[in-house]
Order: C-alpha cells, then sequence, then structure tokens
C-alpha cells in the first residue's frame, strides 16, 4: 500500500486548471445557472489547454495524461460550475468511445477535433423507456443498401444541441436466444435526419444542455459503425462505468470542496453574539463533518481512477465512488444551507446551486439504485 499523493506534475495540472477556473468560470458560473447557459464557447480555449483530450495521446492531438488528471480538471471546474464539469466530462463520454473502441481511420478522423475543442463530442445512450433498462433501448439500426439506416429518440442526453460528433447504440438484430444485438454508431453532427429535439429546463447542472437527440432514417456509411456489430452494449457500458460515473465522482468532489470552502468563509465573516460564527462548536462539527465527506469522496474517486490508469478492474470502484460523492455532496450541500442560517436560501450565495447541482448529478452516470445494485453483486459474489 503506498501512500496517497499527488505527483509535482499532476499539482502542477491542477495550479494551471485552477487559474482558468479562477478567470473563465467562477465569475460566470452563477449567470450561466440563471440563463441556463452552456458556455459551449469555452470549449476551444479548453482545448488549447489540453482538457478536452486530456487522456488523449499526444499523437491524436491531446495531452497524453490520464483519467487521474482528467479527475483533477473536472473537480477543479466543478468547484465553481458542475454544470461546465458535465459538459466536458461528456464531452469525454464521447471521446473514450472513439479512443478505446475506434479504428485508426476513425481516430485519426476524429480525435484531433476533440482534443483541439473545435468540435464538441456526446454519448446518446438513454432512451425514454428507462435509462436503467439499458437492453431496453428501441433505436434501431438496419443495414440496407449498402448502408445503415438509424431511427430513434434519445433523452436525457448531456451536450444535445452543441455535439457535433454523437456516439449512438442501437438495436441491430436479435441473437439466437431473441436478445437484442446492440451496436455502437459514430454519427456526425450534421448528418442528415439527426437532430436535437427537446430541451430540458432542468433544476440543476444548468450550465450544461440536457435534452432529447433523433434519428429519423439516419443514413450511415459502414465506416461509422464503432468496432463491430455486437459490440455496443460493451462500448456504452465500460463507457458509463469507467469514464462516466468517474467523471461524475470527481464533479461531486468538486461540489463537496465548494460546500467546504464557502462555509469556512461564510462561518468566518458571519458574527454572532459579537463573534464569527466559527466559534460555536455546533457549526464546527458541521464543517468538519462536510470535510471529512470531502476527503472519503476523494479517496474513492482518486484510487478508482488509479486503478483505471494501471489498467486494472475498476468499474465496482467506480460504482462506489460515484454513489458517495453524489450522496455526500447532496447531504453537504443541505448542511452547508443550514449552517448559513437564512442567508443559505439566498441565491446571492452559491450554495443553493450546489444543492441542485448535487441533486442532479443522482441520475446521471446511473441513478445511486443502480450503483448499489452493481456493488451487491460484486460484494456478494467476492469481488
Ligand atoms: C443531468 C443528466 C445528464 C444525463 N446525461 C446523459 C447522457 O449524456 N447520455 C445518456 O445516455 N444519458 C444521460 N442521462 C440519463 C441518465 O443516464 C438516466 O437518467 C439514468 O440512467 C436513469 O434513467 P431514467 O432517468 O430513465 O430513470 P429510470 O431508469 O426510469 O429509473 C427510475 C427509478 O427507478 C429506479 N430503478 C430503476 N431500475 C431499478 C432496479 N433494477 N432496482 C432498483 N431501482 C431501480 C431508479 O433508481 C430510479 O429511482 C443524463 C441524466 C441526467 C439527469
Amino acid at each position: 500500500m503506498q501512500f496517497f499523493q499527488f505527483t509535482e506534475e499532476q499539482e502542477m495540472l491542477r495550479k494551471a486548471v485552477r487559474e482558468f477556473v479562477d478567470s473563465e468560470v467562477a465569475p460566470h458560473a452563477k449567470e450561466w445557472d440563471e440563463n441556463d447557459h452552456c458556455p459551449v464557447e469555452l470549449f476551444p480555449l479548453m482545448g488549447e489547454l489540453g482538457l478536452c483530450g486530456v487522456f488523449i495521446p499526444e499523437e491524436y492531438g491531446g495531452a497524453g495524461l490520464g483519467h487521474t488528471e482528467r479527475a483533477i480538471v473536472l473537480e477543479e471546474i466543478s468547484r465553481h460550475s458542475a454544470g461546465l464539469g458535465i459538459a466536458l466530462m461528456t464531452h469525454h463520454l464521447g471521446v473514450a468511445a472513439i479512443l478505446y473502441y475506434g479504428n485508426e481511420a476513425q481516430k485519426q478522423k476524429y480525435l484531433p477535433d476533440l482534443a483541439a475543442g473545435k468540435k464538441v463530442a456526446g454519448l446518446s445512450v438513454t432512451e425514454p423507456g428507462g435509462g436503467s433498462d439499458f437492453m431496453g433501448q428501441k433505436s434501431t439500426g438496419e443495414f440496407k443498401d449498402g448502408s445503415w439506416v438509424l431511427n430513434g429518440r434519445k433523452c436525457f442526453i448531456t451536450n444535445s444541441h452543441i455535439a457535433q460528433v454523437d456516439v449512438w447504440t442501437v438495436v441491430t438484430g436479435q441473437d439466437e436466444k431473441g436478445r437484442p444485438i446492440m451496436t455502437a454508431f459514430i454519427i456526425d453532427g450534421d448528418t442528415e435526419g439527426h437532430a436535437p429535439g427537446r430541451k430540458e429546463n432542468k433544476m440543476g447542472l444548468r450550465g450544461s444542455v440536457t435534452g432529447d437527440v433523433i434519428c429519423n432514417n439516419v443514413k450511415l456509411a459502414p465506416e461509422q459503425m464503432l468496432s463491430k456489430e455486437g459490440a455496443g452494449a460493451k462500448i456504452a457500458m465500460t463507457t458509463i462505468q469507467e469514464v462516466g460515473r468517474a467523471g461524475m465522482s470527481a464533479i461531486c468532489v468538486g461540489i463537496l470542496r465548494g460546500c467546504v470552502e464557502e462555509s469556512v468563509k461564510f462561518s468566518s465573516e458571519r458574527i454572532l453574539y459579537g463573534k464569527p460564527l466559527n466559534k460555536i462548536q455546533a457549526i464546527q462539527f458541521m464543517i468538519a463533518e462536510t470535510r471529512v465527506e470531502l476527503e472519503a469522496a476523494k479517496l474513492l474517486t482518486y484510487r478508482a481512477a488509479g486503478l483505471k490508469d494501471a489498467g486494472l478492474p475498476c468499474s465496482t470502484e467506480f460504482a462506489i465512488a460515484k454513489y458517495y460523492a453524489s450522496e455526500a455532496a447532496v447531504r453537504a450541500a443541505r448542511r452547508t444551507i443550514d449552517s448559513m442560517g437564512g442567508y443559505g436560501v439566498i441565491n446571492e450565495y452559491p450554495v443553493g446551486r450546489f444543492l441542485r447541482d448535487a441533486l442532479a448529478s443522482i441520475p446521471s452516470g446511473g441513478t445511486s439504485q443502480v450503483q448499489l445494485l452493481i456493488t451487491a453483486g460484486a460484494t456478494i459474489s467476492g469481488k
């Protein structure tokens, strides 16, 4: 067992991202939330800084770093805007599907623009029939006259209205036992018949766009298939498990840090009984509880990211990290609001947004019940 510490390079990356966040994110986070605006205009700058392609190898224009560094990036951004955090984290989902399952031509075609932030990516899996029922998807892909023809509707898709590269899973047939054969495709956003649908007015994570994406007789060349027919379930599941839940855990670590920092700031400035609020032991205990939950969420998140970087099994670890970090972020935001008395519910302070962002993080990447099912399954089978 090694002592857990970030490397000097990782600390330097954190410092650089923090400088970017302090100048380009923190001053606007409240306005993005109020106006339900996703700052897509920041993608080229995030590309230049290596954040869009943090784990894309240098040969495809990325920063050539790993998933620990990606967690640092998402934590730092989400400290001030979990909305922008999920927009970038979902861009990484589309990137990961292409990087880990694409062929050389697909990687050459898509990754450089995605690394540069010239294009935004998305991963469209969830359907109105229920996100938890992954194998119940109804969207179809049919091979006709030399092309794949895709039809269906996806919902709750992050980057729905801003992604130019959209990875879809569809049912392309049934196996001998009648189970759906799931296949993944890369769709260029401007392909005829591919279009965003309704845009959701979310409670939290409002610095991101979430909505429907529709395929209406979208004709794709066979080269747009990712990996091979039937590989779609594996592609989507591993990407959601090891990149999606990883990202949501890091985002929630960012929200937890926001709670610690805001409660320390408020309680040292607020004077009650002639002295700072933080002299009251009950308030100190609230701050301490939030700090404990931040530290636990951080350890779980970065441990799982370290396993991913080492090429070791990490799906259960990410399910545990995502469950803990998102539920802890809700508890911490509620606790922070309580510790501020009446000021806690005044929108001038960011803590109400932290609570809404934390709540909206729970279903993203799979609900808490789904994380518990995965964790129970692994535990009972001795993994
Ligand atoms: C902000 C946001 C961003 C998102 N971004 C994306 C995206 O980019 N791409 C994408 O594909 N999807 C995305 N999603 C969708 C997300 O993955 C789904 O919301 C999630 O998987 C849950 O699916 P559902 O909403 O249909 O809920 P349902 O699956 O209908 O679940 C309803 C309830 O039933 C419970 N439940 C379901 N099955 C079980 C079970 N077996 N045992 C116990 N309880 C169960 C759930 O925990 C939940 O409480 C996003 C969602 C949100 C909120």
